[in-house]
Order: C-alpha cells, then sequence, then structure tokens
C-alpha cells in the first residue's frame, strides 16, 4: 500500500500531504473553524490532506470513519481559497473567504436535497411503473386463462356434438336392424295370415 502511494506520489513517503482539493468535510472544518470546541481545545486548522496509504479518503474523513465527499464543480473556487489560505493558518486572508465557504456549504445541501428528492420522486414514479407492469402481466395472465378455458370449452362442446352424433349414428343403425326385424316379423305374420286365409278360401 505504502509503495503503492508513494509511486504515484513520488517524494512523499508515509507523510500526509495537502490535497489540491479540499473534500466536503474539510471545506466545512475550515468554514466553520473555530468552533466551541475547537476554541476550547486550542485545536488548530488541519488541512485536507491525502493519507498515505492507498485510500481515497482524506485523513480527516478516514479518522473521523466517514465518507469523504468531493465538493460540486460551482464551489472548487471557493473551497481552493480557503484551503489555500488554511495552510498559512487563521489569518485575516483565511477569515475573508470563511462566509464564502459556509454559503458554499449551505447552496451544496440545498442541492443534495433537491436531489435526494428528486431521487425519491423517481424511485416513487418506477415503484409505480413497476406496480402497472405487474398489473398488466396479470391481466395478460387473466386473459390467456380465459382464452385456454374456451377453447377447453370449445374442444368439450366439439366432443360432446361428436359423441352425440356417433350416437345417433349408432341409434339410426340399431333403429334400421329393429325396423327390419319388425318388417320381417310383419312379413311372417302377413305370410301367415295370407295362409290362413288361403286355407279358409279352401276350406270354403
Ligand atoms: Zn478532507
Ligand atoms: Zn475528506
Amino acid at each position: 500500500m505504502a509503495d503503492e502511494a508513494s509511486s504515484t506520489h513520488s517524494g512523499v513517503q508515509s507523510t500526509p500531504f495537502v490535497r489540491r482539493i479540499p473534500c466536503k468535510r474539510c471545506l466545512n472544518h475550515y468554514a466553520q473553524y473555530p468552533t466551541k470546541n475547537e476554541e476550547a481545545n486550542g485545536a488548530q486548522l488541519v488541512a485536507c490532506c491525502e493519507d498515505s496509504s492507498a485510500s481515497d479518503e482524506c485523513t480527516r474523513c478516514k479518522h473521523g470513519n466517514k465518507p469523504c465527499e468531493k465538493i460540486d464543480k460551482a464551489f472548487i473556487a471557493v473551497a481552493k481559497k480557503l484551503h489555500e489560505h488554511a495552510q498559512a493558518g487563521y489569518t485575516d486572508k483565511f477569515k475573508k473567504y470563511q462566509l464564502a465557504g459556509r454559503k458554499a456549504l449551505f447552496k451544496m445541501q440545498n442541492r443534495s436535497r433537491a436531489r435526494n428528492r428528486r431521487t425519491k420522486k423517481d424511485k416513487i414514479a418506477i415503484k409505480e411503473h413497476a406496480r402497472e407492469a405487474r398489473a398488466l402481466t396479470d391481466l395478460k395472465i387473466r386473459l390467456d386463462m380465459a382464452n385456454s378455458l374456451s377453447v377447453i370449452a370449445n374442444a368439450a362442446s366439439i366432443l360432446a356434438y361428436n359423441k352425440w352424433h356417433t350416437v345417433a349414428t349408432y341409434d339410426r343403425e340399431v333403429a334400421d336392424n329393429y325396423q327390419g326385424v319388425l318388417d320381417d316379423e310383419a312379413d311372417e305374420i302377413e305370410y301367415a295370415e295370407s295362409d290362413s286365409d288361403e286355407e279358409t278360401e279352401e276350406q270354403a
């Protein structure tokens, strides 16, 4: 890790060095300095420094275990001024830029709040869209099911019709056969009757 840092920044080995642009937390430190605590402790201004590890965080954020955030482009110039003067200490020139630094921080906070609001709105819109998509899928499934059911019902009615048709044909055959039997019987009866007629005729 140390090797990597020293190779990237030759001449700086295991020694913290001042960043070109301070981070948001360090800008806040510059703008608010000295806070009541810092005044009570007699704490000095501390510049935003790269730490000796390959970490992207500055020493302040790393030690505080807090995210090291970049400054919005629009406020880099103000931040750099404070940063430069901070390295000379709590001077009048430094004090002159503190108000601008506080204003920059205030504006950045408002911007990030607006961004969060937009993100929230987007998230709601995405959720709404997902819900609509789910409802549509649900509807499609129901329609598919309804279609399938109607196909099945149709098939069932065709099957029933065919069955009836088959049964009807079968019945007709039976009926025809039965009619044939009846006809034969009728013929036989007629024949017998005619026989008896003949007999009576003969007898007469
Ligand atoms: Zn910093
Ligand atoms: Zn930082």
